[in-house]
């Protein structure tokens, strides 16, 4: 298993294809690397159906890849949390898709 990161505009095709590819992946949305910056969680969605990752820019963050937003995607829920608890960073799973372990 390894993450795929999507992390600048030219990505951006790539992410929506590896969501394609694989339907029952999961996103880990980043907002922030600090882990300080406790007012920010990254936040892990469902690949597929789930309406956040996929609302305009400019009212979402969750949108599709930015330069500010990355997108780290795997198979594996486990694979996201791990990185995230390796760097010490606050994350959630989504409200809206509720992912879990397949
Ligand atoms: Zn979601």
């Amino acid at each position: 298993m390894t993450i795929d990161r999507f992390e600048n505009e030219d990505d951006k095709q790539r992410y929506l294809d590896w969501r394609k590819r694989n339907p029952n992946g999961f996103v880990l949305n980043i907002n922030t690397w600090n882990p300080k910056l406790t007012m920010y969680k990254n936040i892990i969605h469902r690949a597929s159906g789930c309406s956040s990752l996929d609302t305009p820019p400019n009212i979402n963050r969750d949108r599709p890849v930015t330069h500010e937003h990355p997108k780290l995607c795997s198979t594996d829920l486990n694979e996201l949390v791990a990185e995230m608890e390796n760097k010490d960073l606050p994350y959630k799973t989504c409200d809206l898709c509720k992912p879990k372990v397949n």
